[in-house]
């Protein structure tokens, strides 16, 4: 029996030491320079299906897409598109990260809510440990009139993952002006929605909905939760749909698609462009033109304010911001984002003066705290 025992233990030894030996050279093989091998392996189940191929996936590893948004959407459809071999992946938000995104914004964990990190740079820090290949640019900024036109004008492709009609109708503005592709995608409860805008193609945003619905008439997830299973439905549609129009598919989708999950049911609605449309038809692009624009903004269902400053090329030294708010309130900060509690408010300042001040709703109250602690 023990010499029985003894054989078995045996035959597992060479069996690992076979195994060991097999993964060792097969990683000094991957490390030993052979990158182009691996580069195409890491595609191959994209490769082998028709439609994308070498040369699709050669195209892929060429473009650039711009992510507007980095929460459950944003990071679903990074997620996808790193995996998937796009070469450049611009994504920008404005927020930091807390518990309850967790439940459905799948690039974060744990560990990024106690290092204070921004969702762009969580974001980017994984998308990078998920495909080196892939170049990502994390923006943490808020997407207003200043900055989108150049950030539109250098993308092959932007995605919608933002949570408010606002930045959309600006989106379609900017996308519509400079012949730039958009996908609209929108999730709330257990139902969601995706678009393909392309402009002088398909029928833009205000072709389909010419007002923008006012504050406070349509279910947002602060207010209706959102599942996290639409979001992988909608996001893997989306994400399909932005390989298919950049490899200039003939399958893309020209109707608006919407499902929901909890329901069982989906629709595929038809929707022809405008041709007395305010943005595409006349070229009338009011929500770009705007000017300046609120210097503040209530978010909703979270009992906080974000402030920004209306001047540009602000860089706050945020160690020196510290120091001079130590005596008032607990602070704490690093490289991106500064911490601050004083009475029953939390403010989150940014390197360009943007803030989040928690604790309110009220803009004005908002303003005031902003003016107390960190000036104008
Ligand atoms: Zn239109």
């Amino acid at each position: 029996m023990s010499c029985l025992a003894g054989d078995y233990i045996l035959l597992v030894g060479q069996r690992l030491y076979a195994t060991m030996n097999w993964a060792y050279l097969h990683l000094r093989t991957l490390h030993e320079g052979e990158q182009c091998m691996v580069a195409i392996d890491r595609y191959s189940r994209q490769t082998l299906f028709g439609p994308i191929g070498k040369e699709g996936q050669e195209r892929l590893q060429e473009s650039t897409v711009t992510i507007i948004g980095c929460g459950a959407l944003g990071t679903a459809l990074a997620n996808n598109l790193c995996r998937a071999g796009i070469g450049r992946i611009v994504i920008a938000d404005r927020d930091y990260i807390e518990l309850n995104n967790l439940q459905r914004q799948i690039l974060f964990d744990e560990e990024d809510i106690t290092r204070h990190l921004p969702k762009a740079i969580a974001a980017a820090e994984k998308l990078r440990r998920i495909n080196s290949n892939t170049t990502v640019e994390p923006l943490v900024e808020d997407i207003n009139t200043d900055g989108i036109e150049s950030l539109v004008r250098d993308t092959d492709l932007v995605l919608d993952a933002t949570d408010n009609f606002e930045t959309r109708y600006l989106l379609n503005d900017v996308c519509v002006k400079y012949g730039r592709p958009w996908i609209y995608s929108a999730v709330v409860a257990s139902y969601g929605v995706t678009m393909n805008i392309v402009p002088g193609d398909t029928a833009c945003l205000r072709c389909v909905f010419p007002e923008m619905p006012l504050p406070g008439t349509t279910a947002t997830c602060d207010t209706a939760g959102v599942l996290n299973g639409i979001v992988g439905a909608i996001t893997g549609v989306a994400s399909t749909e932005a390989i298919k129009i950049l490899l200039k598919s003939e399958k893309m989708s020209r109707d608006m698609f919407w499902m929901d999950v909890w329901e069982n049911t989906s629709e595929r609605i038809e929707l022809p462009r405008q041709r007395e449309c305010p943005t595409c038809g006349q070229h009338d692009y009011e929500f770009l033109d705007a000017l300046g624009g609120n210097s503040s903004t209530s978010l909703c269902g979270r009992n906080a304010v974000q402030v920004r400053t209306m001047r540009r090329g602000i860089s706050l030294n945020l160690a020196e911001l510290a120091e001079r708010l130590r005596p008032v309130g607990e602070v704490s900060y690093n490289d991106f984002l500064l911490r601050f509690y004083v009475d029953s408010y939390e403010l989150t300042v940014f390197p360009d003066a943007r803030a989040i001040i928690k604790g309110t709703d009220d803009e004005q109250v908002a303003h005031s705290v902003y003016a107390r602690y960190i000036g104008n």
